[in-house]
């Protein structure tokens, strides 16, 4: 059995861009994933870019995973990976659905793909 450090580096060890990895990334998750096998994914309808202050993820999250970058108009969410447990305390809170649990394999590799994009 794999420790959960260890779980979370293999994780990342399979940001390599290959066809293996793609296909594990993007295939059907296993009906009930571990924790640290998740992450979360703060969407485009949370209302903090719009000007409206709201916080509550930020405010539920033990590890303080979720922090806000003011931009013009309101203030922009980030979810920091590294320190994201996966435990979603922070899903029920959002007032507009905004947050949701996907897979990390799924979120590191998009990841890596937009930051390869923006080099
Ligand atoms: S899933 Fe848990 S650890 Fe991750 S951002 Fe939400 S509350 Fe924080
Ligand atoms: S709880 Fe939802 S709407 Fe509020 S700041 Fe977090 S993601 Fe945005």
């Amino acid at each position: 059995m794999l420790s959960t450090k260890e779980r979370r580096h293999g994780a990342e060890m399979n940001t390599t861009l290959t066809r293996r990895n793609l296909f594990r990334a993007f295939r059907p998750g296993d009906a009930a994933p571990e924790p640290e096998a998740r992450v979360a994914h703060i969407g485009a309808t949370c209302v903090e870019p719009r000007g409206v202050t709201c916080r509550r993820c930020g405010e539920a999250c033990d590890v303080s995973a979720i922090k806000f970058t003011l931009m013009r108009g309101g203030a922009q969410p980030g979810l920091d990976m590294t320190i994201c447990t996966g435990c979603g305390e922070c899903a029920p809170v959002c007032p507009v659905n905004a947050i949701a649990l996907i897979d990390r394999d799924r979120a590191l590799l998009a990841a890596s793909v937009a930051a390869e994009a923006r080099s």
